[in-house]
């Protein structure tokens, strides 16, 4: 069957085969850890979930307002004030149905054929479909463990074409944990509005961060929001990813581009969810609560694999991730021709200790693979001894 140009270089989920496998072993009776998952392990924190419960016993149950309800984008922008500093203004919110949705809709609103769009890598696995579902083309700019995984404004400099109309940072980023310090996204903004370079900052990882209460946001560091595009959500930091329940934040005039977009899409992102959210958003005493709450439990949840990747596997290199909740190791020291690259070594690291992992090709960085710890320090310490007897030196390996 043929399908359309449109989805032509549209692949499903890189993970598909493994978490599969992974399904079938457990199915035979196999003790098998999964520390593939990108969603937190917690209950959305029970204000929140009674919220949206509410909302739909009180008959909130009808079509929203397309860009979301008032008091939702009123919160968003009073929450963006709060932790910012910077004056917000509620029109310039845009509620999705999740993260990923206000990341298309940015996409879709800003690029089109003819285009490029910068991509550091290692990236999330979703940026470069979301760019070619625009019909634009990523242009992937590499970044090395020695520089951190950031990219700094000479990368992208020596990365920029004429074509080049946008670029999509991540800060904490999905999968190696990097954080971009507040000169840093200073550098790239001014060096963004200097080419006229559109920045789409997804910061859905924002609250989850080993270093300070919040990761720095390009909120921060700009003095107007001309061409920048700020993405987050409720999925990560308040555990509410099946809510699916996002927003962007960015000037009045590409929020209202974008809503129309989302009006012939979704039509909104579910009422009851906005409810929820909105309860999560504008309780602050109980939200951030939560949110440190969960924040202390991943960074402790860090720290113990971090000390068990260096009893356990010593020659591993580990990634130390300064938010997110993702360790990011090498592992091509363990490629042999039976075992080539990063998907077949998550096959055989499956098959050989029912651990499941995600290989760093879904994430451009084949040299890699990602674990998460949005799971019990328990899985995690268990799944690492696993490793650790499987990754030995290749002179010890027998
Ligand atoms: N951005 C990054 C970096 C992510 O890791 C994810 C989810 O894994 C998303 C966006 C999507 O978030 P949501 O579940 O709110 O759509």
């Amino acid at each position: 069957m043929s399908f359309s140009e449109n989805v032509r270089q549209v692949e499903g989920s890189a993970t598909i085969a493994i978490a599969a496998r992974a399904r079938e072993l457990r199915a035979q009776g196999r003790n098998v850890l999964d520390v593939s998952v990108g969603e937190p392990d917690f209950r959305t924190p029970e204000f929140a979930a009674e919220a949206g419960i509410a909302a739909i016993q009180q008959g909130h149950t009808h079509y929203p307002p397309v860009p979301g309800i008032a008091p939702l984008r009123d919160a968003i922008a009073g929450l963006i004030q709060r932790s910012t500093g910077v004056k917000t203004e509620s029109g310039g919110v845009v509620v999705t149905s999740g993260a990923k949705q206000a990341l298309f809709n940015a996409c879709f609103c800003l690029f089109g054929p003819g285009d490029e769009v910068l991509i550091p890598v290692p990236y999330w696995t979703s940026y470069p479909a979301l760019v070619r579902l625009a019909r634009a083309e990523p242009r992937f700019v590499p970044t090395t463990a020695e520089s951190g995984f950031r990219v700094s404004v000479d990368d992208l400099e020596a990365a920029r074409t004429p074509r080049v109309k946008g670029l999509i940072l991540n800060s904490p980023s999905n999968p190696t944990g990097a954080v971009y310090s507040a000169d840093e996204l200073a550098a790239i903004t001014r060096w963004a509005k200097q080419h006229d370079i559109w920045l789409i900052s997804d910061e859905i990882y924002g609250r989850i961060c080993f270093t300070a209460p919040r990761a720095p946001s390009v909120l921060d560091v700009v003095d107007s929001l001309d061409r920048i595009v700020v993405v987050d959500g409720a999925s990560k930091a308040y555990a509410m990813t099946g809510w699916r329940l996002g927003y962007s934040y960015s000037t009045r005039v590409v929020a209202e581009r974008m809503s129309s977009l989302q009006s012939q899409i979704t039509s909104g992102a579910s009422t009851p969810a906005q409810y929820a959210a909105l309860a999560a958003f504008s309780d602050a005493a109980q939200g951030e609560k939560a949110v440190a709450a969960m924040a202390e439990v991943f960074t402790s949840r860090r720290n113990t694999m971090l000390a068990e990747f260096r009893e356990h596997a010593p020659d591993v290199y580990c990634f130390p991730p300064d938010g997110a909740f993702y360790l990011f190791f090498q592992v091509d020291q363990f490629f042999t021709p039976a075992v080539p690259d990063s998907t077949a070594f998550c096959s055989w690291v499956l098959e050989e200790t029912d651990v499941a992992l995600v290989p760093g090709s879904a994430f451009g960085e084949d040299r890699f693979v990602r674990m998460s710890f949005a799971t019990s320090s328990d899985i995690l310490t268990e799944a690492i001894k696993r490793l650790g007897h499987l990754l030995q030196p290749a002179g010890v390996r027998g």
